[in-house]
């Protein structure tokens, strides 16, 4: 065993995807300290800057008064507490829906929708750049999982009309991670609902930062919930928390809660997170100047990234990568960044395609357009 995961590991090492950790030891924010050094930082899915809010930090420490740390139990023994049930009524009402459901992280709450609707064997239809989560549910389904070439609307459809109605699912990020670019919601909604398949958005990187209100991708387009029927969405990234959930109907959120494995077989988040969610999800609809500032940011980024002849995508989203292709040149350009004191992480396979190794560029409402200024300065003199 020992000579094999060495083995594992030289290769790791070779194809340059070695990875290592780094230790913060200040909030998250647009500045912070990584091994002993102050960054500005391009990194994090905080989008909103909420992860170190003064309302959302009280919030917490009330509920740690109130309720201790932990949890306790599984939501369906005891550890469905207050702060709990009523978060998931302010999603509900906040993504206009019927009722909502917490999962204690967006990766179990992906992998207990799958295997909670489909079946083994039955058809599930996928965008290729979908989240790992996603991925990995359909596997635990053992579902009968088909890929679809990247947002590609026609090859949905000639999917969707080869398999009669056998495909029960159509899944979909909002906004796709790794490249910021959103799915064609509304034609993928009209081509399910022809075809009796139910459309699953996963809405991670949309919800907070995306439309008026910040009600996302779904906001963005004007969909509705007939239109996608399940909508799963992140509380780690723009809401500045933890955790994750479901709305939907009643008959969708009731089977969760019976039947998704993820939901029943594990620890409820602690309640003093679910307290900090509910005024995190207030000041993220109250504070509209969070997601102009983004909107702001990204332009500014575009406008000035454009002359410097990096290839980005077709992104207007805070997920702004440059596209550099060779792994061993994408960790480079990350380390001299590094030495201009900016912290953008390189992303290589197998998160992303083969030869399609980044940059990925994050904003955050906490960045300033000074601090845009200093990225394209040091990308400047860096590329
Ligand atoms: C981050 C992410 C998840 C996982 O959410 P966690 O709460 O971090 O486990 C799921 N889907 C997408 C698209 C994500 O970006």
């Amino acid at each position: 065993m020992h000579e094999s995961l060495k083995a594992n590991l030289r290769e790791i090492e070779q194809a340059q995807r070695w990875r290592r950790r780094r230790i913060l030891t200040s909030p998250q924010g647009a500045q912070i300290t990584v091994d002993g050094r102050p960054f500005l930082s391009f990194c994090s899915n905080d989008y909103l800057g909420l992860a170190n809010h003064p309302e959302v930090v009280a919030a917490a420490q009330e509920g740690i008064a109130r309720y201790g740390v932990g949890s306790g139990a599984a939501h369906l023994v005891s550890g469905h507490f207050e702060p709990h049930h009523a978060l998931e009524e302010e999603l509900a009402r906040f993504t206009g829906r019927k009722r909502a459901v917490l999962f204690s992280t967006g990766y179990m709450a992906n992998l207990g929708i799958i295997s909670a609707l489909v079946r083994r064997a039955e058809g599930i239809l996928q965008d290729r750049l979908n989240h790992a989560s996603l991925i990995d549910g359909a596997i635990l389904a053992r579902a009968r999982l088909r890929r679809y070439r990247h947002r590609d609307i026609a090859q949905v459809e000639r999917r969707l009309a080869a398999a009669g109605k056998a495909i029960r699912l159509v899944v979909t990020d909002g906004v796709f991670s790794m490249d910021g670019d959103m799915a064609p919601l509304p034609a993928l909604a009209k081509l399910c609902r022809e075809h009796d398949a139910w459309l699953i958005v996963d809405d991670a990187h949309g919800l907070g930062v995306l439309g008026e209100t910040g009600r996302g991708s779904l906001e963005h387009f004007g969909l509705s919930a007939v239109d996608v029927p399940v909508l799963m969405g992140t509380l780690g990234k723009a809401f500045g928390t933890f955790g994750a959930f479901v709305a939907g109907g009643d008959d969708l959120i009731e089977t969760l809660i019976q039947q998704a494995r993820t939901y029943i077989y594990t620890t409820a988040v602690p309640p003093a997170i679910a307290l900090a969610t509910v005024a995190s999800l207030r000041v993220a609809q109250q504070e509209t100047w969070r997601r102009e500032r983004l909107q702001e940011l990204v332009r500014h980024f575009r406008d000035k990234v454009a002359p410097l002849g990096f290839a980005l995508t077709d992104s207007n989203t805070p997920i702004q990568p440059l596209i550099i292709g060779d792994s061993a040149q994408a960790v480079a350009l990350s380390a001299r960044l590094e030495q201009h004191d900016i912290l953008v992480p390189a992303i290589r396979p197998p998160t992303v395609p083969e030869g399609s190794a980044r940059l990925r560029i994050t904003f955050s409402a906490a960045h300033e357009l000074e601090h845009v200024d200093r990225l394209i300065d040091a990308l400047g003199a860096c590329a």
